[in-house]
């Protein structure tokens, strides 16, 4: 794009071509710096390679993606996490056997400071980091409880805080409120529109009234383009949004 500087993601012509079949298709798509912006699109429009791009797990087959101003399409997918990208799964990947404290505790970055090549410490300031998170995450109650016995949107929290807790620049959640029950559903929201802050966020998820109330701006992808993009309000009404996803 332009010399925007509140532009943190820009991605330009990207694509990435499977066998012939171009998942994502001469993509451009921006987002900045204390944005939550959310990808709808039917079932095989790109959305989840778009991301699998983005943290380096999927290798574009040409064009950019530049992240603060750093190249990301020639990095290997530790080093795009080490420029400040963190991304969710769809299904939660904790340790069931470990309590809600050490889950959060292990994914504390290491390697900071002199301590790094000591090992692990459990010092205070891991602990109250621990402690902001879990508080973030709904969880401060069940700090000692075994992960495996959280209820699946419990889990999907925690596996956000495993992420939130290495204090990414860009967080990418794929369709992380799929199971949960309309309370849990309510307090996501809550919790995305809180860590939006600071940060860049692309959430995926096809529950548009859950879309409504935290997108910032929508992207419509379809055949791995570009549909429509904009307001909830303006993309809602679109024809073409409408005929190919929103209809049915
Ligand atoms: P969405 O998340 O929007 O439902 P995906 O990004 O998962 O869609 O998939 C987009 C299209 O790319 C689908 O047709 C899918 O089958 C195809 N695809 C995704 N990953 C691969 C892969 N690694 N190899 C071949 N085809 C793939
Ligand atoms: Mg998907």
């Amino acid at each position: 794009m332009d010399t925007n500087t509140s532009v943190a993601l820009a991605v330009e012509d990207l694509t990435v071509s499977f066998d012939g079949f171009k998942a994502v298709d001469g993509l451009n798509f921006y987002v900045e710096k204390d944005e939550l912006r959310v990808v709808i699109g039917p079932n095989g429009a790109g959305k989840t390679t778009l991301l699998d791009l983005i943290c380096g797990k999927t290798k574009a087959t040409s064009g950019s993606i530049k992240f603060m101003n750093k190249e990301l399409t020639k990095l290997a997918e530790h080093n795009i996490v080490r420029a400040g990208v963190g991304r969710k799964f769809q299904t939660p990947s904790i340790y069931e056997n470990l309590t809600v404290f050490e889950n959060l505790e292990v994914s504390f970055p290491r390697g900071r400071g002199v301590l790094g090549c000591l090992g692990f410490r459990r010092t205070p300031d891991v602990i109250q980091r621990v402690e902001e998170v879990a508080e973030q995450i709904f969880l401060k109650d069940l700090l000692h409880s075994e992960a495996g016995l959280l209820s699946h949107g419990q889990k999907q929290w925690l596996e956000i805080g495993m992420l939130l807790i290495q204090d990414p620049e860009l967080l990418m959640l794929d369709e992380p409120v799929a199971g949960m029950s309309v309370k849990e559903r309510e307090q996501t929201a809550e919790l995305l529109k809180r860590i939006c802050k600071g940060r860049s966020v692309i959430v995926i998820e096809h529950d548009m009234e859950f879309v409504q109330r935290i997108a910032h701006r929508v992207t419509v992808l379809h055949q791995g383009k570009i549909l429509a993009e904009g307001r909830m309000e303006k993309v809602q009404s679109d024809p073409k949004v409408v005929e190919v996803y929103l209809g049915h």
